[in-house]
């Protein structure tokens, strides 16, 4: 009944966020991560109650990719940002469902399977995409294309509302090239680490894939001549469609994130006694999550801290703005689905 069944400590308990997308918690005690992901604590003045979008139980990728993860991957190729983080604890299985392996396909591998499925069935629209992986540790970004020399003395800065400088964007056009990309992004994250398990527990890995698509057929000179949309500036920021040489473009960004460890960043009281692990990003990410699902649901317009950290900030343009967002959100003893909706743009050119 969308209720907190009873669950094993195999289940996997999925709940989703729609467009800020999903969280998979396999953690023993879910209900102390989702009050210190997505609510605040302190709105909670009775055990609260949890509904949930999907409760999936097993432990193979697939049914998780499509429960969830697929409806996103469309929703990216139609021109809306989407976003998939894993949460949980160290250990949980965040790598395994991003990632997964050979025999069990994470939702990375199979999100760019369907996105090259739709590209060869979407004949109306020429589509470019390009994809970034970034790590974010200790509140600095690391740029895992670029050579582990250059990522350490040229950390990546937020120039703008999510966009980056110095950063490494490669054109894929096939599963292959996507999968030549992850292995050196994943090749460069391990030459980067002292202790791999330590950083990996406590650092965010970034994965954006910016699909940008336009009408095919018969444009004005000047733009057909690009194989390839035009837009600038050409880093995202959120849901575009413009229209160049008459033709309608459309820019969206799918951004998956395998998060730090939720064990040490838990609650306030946690904090000050561990004192010396505060994982900024992860904490701002529950306030801000928070905050857009109290704001939307009391129609309310507080401050978002988005600011407060790489990683939300990195994210706003996804989280905020045109982006569709669906939240679970509790106000004392009941957690109430809230839906935002966004516009989608829609530019026609009239000349055309
Ligand atoms: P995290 O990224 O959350 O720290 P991992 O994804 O690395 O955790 O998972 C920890 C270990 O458990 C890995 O060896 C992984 O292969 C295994 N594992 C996690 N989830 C599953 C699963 N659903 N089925 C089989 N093995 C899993
Ligand atoms: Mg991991």
């Amino acid at each position: 009944d969308n209720q907190i069944p009873d669950y094993g400590k195999e289940d996997k308990i999925l709940v989703s966020i729609r467009y800020i997308p999903f969280l998979v918690l396999r953690d023993r005690d879910v209900l102390t991560h989702l009050s210190a992901f997505a609510l605040r604590p302190s709105t909670l003045s009775a055990p609260p109650e949890f509904h949930f979008g999907e409760v999936l139980t097993g432990s193979e990728n697939k049914p998780v990719y499509n429960a969830v993860a697929r409806s996103h991957v469309c929703a990216a190729m139609e021109g809306y940002n989407a976003m998939i983080f894993t949460y949980g604890q160290t250990a949980s299985g965040k790598t395994f469902t991003l990632s997964g392996n050979e025999d069990q396909p994470g939702i990375i591998p199979r999100a760019m399977k369907d996105v090259f499925a739709h590209i060869r069935r979407t004949s109306a629209r020429e589509y470019l995409l390009r994809c970034s992986y970034l790590e974010i540790y200790n509140e600095t970004i690391y740029d895992l294309l670029a050579p582990p020399s250059v990522a350490a003395t040229q950390p990546v800065q937020l120039i703008g509302q999510g966009i980056l400088s110095p950063l490494r964007e490669e054109v894929v056009t096939s599963l292959k090239s996507v999968r030549e990309v992850m292995e050196r992004g994943e090749r460069h994250r391990r030459t980067a680490s002292t202790d791999w398990n330590e950083r990996s527990s406590r650092s965010h890995s970034v994965f954006r894939l910016v699909i940008e698509s336009r009408e095919r057929g018969e444009g004005k000179p000047e733009a057909s001549g690009r194989q390839t949309p035009g837009l600038r500036p050409p880093t995202p920021g959120g849901t575009r469609l413009q229209t160049i040489g008459g033709r309608s473009v459309q820019m969206s960004v799918l951004s998956l994130i395998d998060l730090a460890g939720s064990e040490k960043a838990t609650s306030d009281k946690e904090r000050t006694r561990e004192g010396k692990y505060i994982n900024t990003s992860l904490l701002t990410l529950g306030s801000v999550i928070g905050t857009l699902a109290e704001n939307a649901a009391k129609n309310k317009t507080d401050h978002v801290p988005y600011r407060n950290s790489k990683l939300t900030r990195l994210l706003q343009p996804s989280l905020s703005g045109d982006a569709r967002i669906s939240v679970y959100s509790g106000f004392a003893a009941r957690i109430k689905r809230v839906q935002l909706h966004a516009k989608k743009k829609e530019v026609v050119d009239t000349e055309a």
